[in-house]
């Protein structure tokens, strides 16, 4: 089966995403490029992630968003995905959108995440931005949510989840398991006053490895 590498980090990233707890049932969605062409692996629609088998996983043209691949209907933030693939062509090789309990829970106080945690500027890239409310699957969300993704790795959805990208499906993983346990500390925290921020110097030493990490273009060795 072709494509089936790109695939399998689909399933897998779901899995991980029901295992860490970041999203509930089939809420949440995958996507991965597929190196050296303009398609995505795309998680299907209402399919569960125990059972979900190769061949349920949709392949994707970006530009257009026809269906290549697959047996199934492509996961209904399709468009949602594609905006930020074709926003992103260079350092973002997956996308993962998720119904984090705790990131929602932030998003009903209008707040955004600023630099608060150590790590947080050198792998999100900054604040993590909070997206107003748009329709679920709409292109105006999709619009919106690249908007506020600007050039990091997370981005939060009111009253509804978040959006991560990374390299691979793994630090997508990892930006959305970080993006969580920050706003778990921010709802820790604003009950008892307004949280304070990293220093400022602390913020351009991380923020400048984390440019020098964005440079590096999706499917090169990250050693080299
Ligand atoms: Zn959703």
């Amino acid at each position: 089966m072709a494509h089936e590498e790109q695939r399998d980090q689909v399933i897998w990233a779901c899995r991980e995403l029901a295992r860490l707890g970041l999203t509930a049932g089939t809420a949440g969605n995958v996507s991965v490029r597929i190196p050296e062409s303009n398609l995505i692996a795309a998680s299907p629609s209402s399919v569960r992630y125990e059972t979900m088998r190769v061949e349920d996983v949709c392949v994707v043209d970006v530009d257009s968003g026809d269906l290549i691949e697959g047996e199934r209907n492509p996961t209904s933030e399709l468009l949602m995905h594609l905006a930020v693939h074709r926003a992103r062509p260079d350092d973002v090789g997956a996308v993962i959108h998720a119904h984090c309990v705790q990131v929602t829970a932030l998003s009903l106080l209008g707040r955004d995440i600023p630099p608060i945690m150590d790590e947080q500027v050198a792998i999100l890239g900054g604040e993590v931005r909070l997206c107003p409310h748009s329709l679920p699957g709409s292109q105006a969300l999709a619009d919106a949510v690249v908007e506020h993704l600007g050039d990091r790795r997370a981005v939060m959805l009111a009253h509804h989840g978040m959006l991560g990208v990374g390299r691979d499906a793994v630090q997508a993983i990892t930006v959305c398991h970080m993006t969580e346990r920050l706003a778990q500390i921010m709802l820790a925290v604003i009950p008892h006053g307004e949280p304070s921020v990293i220093p400022a110097e602390v913020q351009e030493l991380e923020r400048i490895y984390y440019d020098i990490q964005v440079r590096r273009k999706v499917g090169r060795r990250t050693s080299s």
